[in-house]
């Protein structure tokens, strides 16, 4: 167990994290999304040990390992990191990549030492690179390279696997691919993951937790479909999945759009902080669109995308411009149309499309 309390770190006079709270339970997989500069590589970085917090302290299995005063260093911790760049060396074949912290690691198994051959064999052909194993990185795809990061970092073991954004410089295929193989490894080590990332699918499709930040600090910590049938704020409820804040007034479990009095809306799950802002999330998958003549409220069609099982529509509300996705099945609208938005009224809908 993993326990931060109360981190904060600054950088000079800039505060990258405002008193960051939260624990990460053993063979758990987190995942850390904001988008760039919000704090999640220094929060990695303050988990391995590479720099001291400047106030609070990080606790490893009941052991206080960080905090303004004592640090213990990232050699002296049983962890694997994996990064965007993959961090190779240029002078080691493959196999010796996955045999150096094999040699050097603290952590190792003893039976793992004495036979290294055989663990390194093991550990490459759970990542596909036992064929490979005599080549240099130069002659190594990205997705290769991944693959080398990710045996190195799991030969040894370790307790806690800290990724920082390992697929970003993959293209789309191979980040699909790697989602699955980083699932399996979790599965077969039972380390814990703490995986950064900013992209959305990738957290909600792999981690048990998502700890969303912005700004240097925690907006949400839930599970993938917490944080996206739950949003607790505005920002959470657009970053993860695409939102449409309709603002409005919540009047007890109904709410009613400005310019709309006569709509209401149910509630369908919005969390308490939301309703006090006057704000009801809306994902594109969520409206029910019909024609001019429909019920709701109006709007005019600004763009429209084919995506093979649905068509995306841009639409215009009272100058707000609203996210509409439709199944190819339901009635097509042209640019210019006008048509009439409400809310499909099934309770968790997102989860149902998730
Ligand atoms: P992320 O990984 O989410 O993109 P970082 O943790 O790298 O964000 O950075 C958070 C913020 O702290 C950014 O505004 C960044 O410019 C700043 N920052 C990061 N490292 C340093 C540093 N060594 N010195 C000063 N500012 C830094
Ligand atoms: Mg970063």
């Amino acid at each position: 167990m993993i326990q931060v309390n109360n981190v904060t770190k600054k950088y000079g006079s800039f505060t990258a994290l405002h008193e960051v709270n939260f624990h990460i339970r053993k063979g758990e997989f987190i995942a850390i999304l904001g988008p760039s500069g919000c704090g999640k590589t220094t929060l990695l970085k303050l988990l391995a040990g590479f720099m001291e917090p400047s106030s609070g302290d990080i606790h490893i299995d009941g052991r206080l390992t960080a905090s303004k005063n004592r640090i213990i260093p990232p050699e002296k911790r049983n962890i694997g990191m994996v990064f965007q760049s993959f961090a190779l060396w240029p002078h080691m074949t493959v196999y010796e990549h996955v045999v150096f912290p094999l040699r050097h690691h603290r952590h190792t198994r003893d039976e793992w030492k004495q036979d290294m051959v055989a663990r390194a064999q093991h550990v490459l052909k759970m990542v596909g690179l036992e064929q490979l194993f005599d080549r240099y990185p130069s002659k190594l795809s990205g997705g290769q390279k991944q693959r080398v990061a990710l045996a190195r970092a799991i030969a040894p073991l370790p307790d806690v696997l800290l990724m920082d954004e390992p697929l970003s410089a993959l293209d789309i295929e191979l980040r699909m691919e790697m989602r699955n193989e980083i699932q399996r490894i979790h599965r077969e080590t039972h380390a814990s993951v703490v995986y950064v990332t900013h992209d959305q699918g990738e957290a909600l499709a792999m981690a048990d937790q998502i700890i969303v930040m912005n700004n240097g600090k925690i907006e949400q910590i839930g599970s993938p479909e917490e944080v996206y049938t739950k949003p607790e704020t505005a920002f959470v409820a657009s970053f993860v999945g695409k939102c449409n804040m309709v603002k409005g007034k919540w009047h007890q479990n109904r709410f009613v759009p400005n310019e709309f009095p006569w709509e209401q809306w149910p509630d369908i799950g919005i969390a308490d902080s939301l309703k006090q802002q006057g704000l009801c999330p809306v994902r594109p998958e969520q409206w029910h669109m019909t024609g001019h003549k429909g019920e709701g409220l109006k709007g005019t069609i600004l763009s429209v995308q084919y995506q093979g099982k649905e068509i995306h529509y841009m639409v215009e509300v009272e100058n707000e411009n609203w996210t509409v996705h439709q199944s190819v099945f339901q009635p097509k609208y042209r640019i210019g149309d006008t048509v009439s938005l409400s809310l499909k009224a099934e309770k968790n809908i997102h989860a149902a499309t998730l």
